[in-house]
């Protein structure tokens, strides 16, 4: 089967590997869909500490039933459509035994610590699986996974009943949030987003109030502060715009090492709780049975797809080569043209390259990740490198660079440059949030298309691949 696999941090294939098999207690799942979560950059770049390589990843995603190992629950039949929560609990740790799974001491999930969907196919215990309805098509189906991490963010922030509330965050996870808070009572949402497309959703998603910066807010408090972004600033300014009694829930996920300034003297003195919530804790079934009810507009938290491409990442590699997807306005897309031939032999190529083409269309954010192998021209290399650097903000010849960058550089006769990357999150890395994320495609499309620069270029990613 096709499957993508982080070898190391900062370093993807897309490769073949062996189907798998289910054991007992398994099915196999064919996957129709998975999604890109802010967890998977961090494993892409090393910084999610749990996780082996090499691994496959891709934990939000649903698909048919493909084949079944002995011992199955009655009711499963091949074909049947099915998401999958991708939490593995040991069940005898002594939080497992408190009934607080997502806590486990030997704590796993498929696709973070073992492998996951990013691929033709996973194996998964069948009691992580939920039939999925027809009224929830494949890409919903995926999301009921970071709708289960909202749901179970709601669970431990407790009653909103008529609270004024702020979110920090609009993004996928911050829209999830948002409509389940409204849904549960609160009397208002006022959400804070950096990026003005962001907060246009969260207005069209039943914001109140949208501003840039909660400096932007009038100096109001909120009795809920609920934080999606996991930046530290913003933390601490929703800590900030507490009422006393108020309750902050750190649901945004920061690096491992960040810190942040919390008065206690506040905590102490206006009684503020502070509140963490981690991943999913039997929450996943009833966000399926949100995602059933239709109690969930998903349409704008579902960004562009990527297909897998079968061989690509190896070199020499077939001539000419598929469109990733179903290109449509907000997309990746390759130019189909065909390829050199014989490949490779620079020499007899001048003018022949293939051709990409980075898209953001309709104000939306734009490719959030994606991953693009590209071979410069003999003699090129040095400048192709200045200009991924320049442009990406990353150095080539490190593994791993950066929060927002996985980079894989291997001189050759051609200069072979590897690069996944996160063009939100850099856009947001370097200018503080805001600027022009397209000024910086145009000149990536601009100068990776010149064929005195450029010998090939392929985009690389997982099929039906959507941001989060
Ligand atoms: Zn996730
Ligand atoms: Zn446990």
């Amino acid at each position: 089967m096709r499957a993508v696999i982080w070898e190391a941090p900062g370093k993807l294939a897309t490769t073949e590997v062996a189907d798998p098999a289910p054991r007992h207690g398994e099915l196999v799942i064919q996957v129709s869909a998975c999604g890109i979560c802010g967890t998977d950059l961090h494993i892409a770049d090393g910084e999610f500490p749990p996780t082996p390589y090499p691994i496959i990843p891709g934990h939000e995603f649903a698909g048919r039933v493909a084949a079944r190992g002995d011992g199955i629950p009655p009711g499963w039949r091949d074909g049947d459509r099915a998401a999958v929560d991708p939490s593995l609990f040991c069940g005898y740790c002594p939080m497992c035994h408190s009934g607080r799974g997502n806590l486990c001491e030997n704590w796993n999930a498929i696709g973070d610590t073992v492998n996951g969907a990013f691929a033709d196919y996973v194996a998964v215990p069948a009691a992580n699986a939920y039939h999925l309805p027809d009224s929830v098509n494949d890409a919903q189906g995926a999301l009921i996974e970071p709708l289960s991490c909202a749901v179970h963010g709601l669970r431990r922030i407790g009653p909103v009943t008529g609270h004024d509330l702020l979110l920090t965050g609009a993004g996928t996870m911050g829209l999830l949030l948002l409509q389940l808070l409204t849904n549960a009572g609160a009397r208002s949402v006022s959400v804070v987003d950096r990026k003005p497309s962001r907060l246009a959703a969260a207005t069209a998603a039943g914001a109140k109030e949208v501003a840039e910066d909660v400096s932007g807010l009038d100096g109001r408090t909120f009795g809920v502060v609920v934080d999606a972004t996991g930046a530290p600033a913003a933390i601490e300014a929703g800590f900030g715009a507490l009422d006393r009694g108020g309750r902050l829930l750190v649901f945004g996920v920061t690096s491992a090492d960040a810190a942040v300034s919390l008065s206690p003297f506040r905590i102490y003195n206006d009684e503020i709780t502070v509140l963490g919530s981690m991943a999913v804790l039997n929450s996943f079934g009833a966000a399926a049975d949100l995602m059933a009810a239709g109690s969930i507009d998903t349409s704008p938290l579902l960004g562009m797809p990527f297909t897998i491409s079968p061989g690509t990442g190896q070199r020499p590699q077939r001539r000419g080569h598929q469109s990733p997807g179903h290109p449509r306005a907000n997309t990746v897309s390759v130019d189909t043209s065909p390829g050199p031939e014989p490949y490779p032999d620079p020499s007899a190529q001048e003018g022949r390259h293939q051709g990409v083409l980075l898209t953001g269309a309709d104000g939306a954010d734009g490719p959030k990740a994606f991953y693009i192998h590209i071979e410069a021209r003999p003699g090129k290399t040095g400048e192709v490198r200045q200009m991924l650097h320049d442009i990406l903000g990353c150095v080539l010849d490190e593994p791993a660079t950066g929060p927002w960058f996985g980079v894989q550089y291997s001189p050759t006769t051609f200069g072979i440059f590897e690069v996944f990357t996160n063009l939100s999150g850099r856009q947001a890395h370097v200018d503080g949030g805001g600027g022009d994320i397209f000024r910086d495609l145009e000149r990536m499309n601009a100068i990776l298309a010149h064929p005195a620069h450029v010998y090939r270029l392929d985009v690389l990613m997982s099929k039906q691949v959507f941001t989060t």
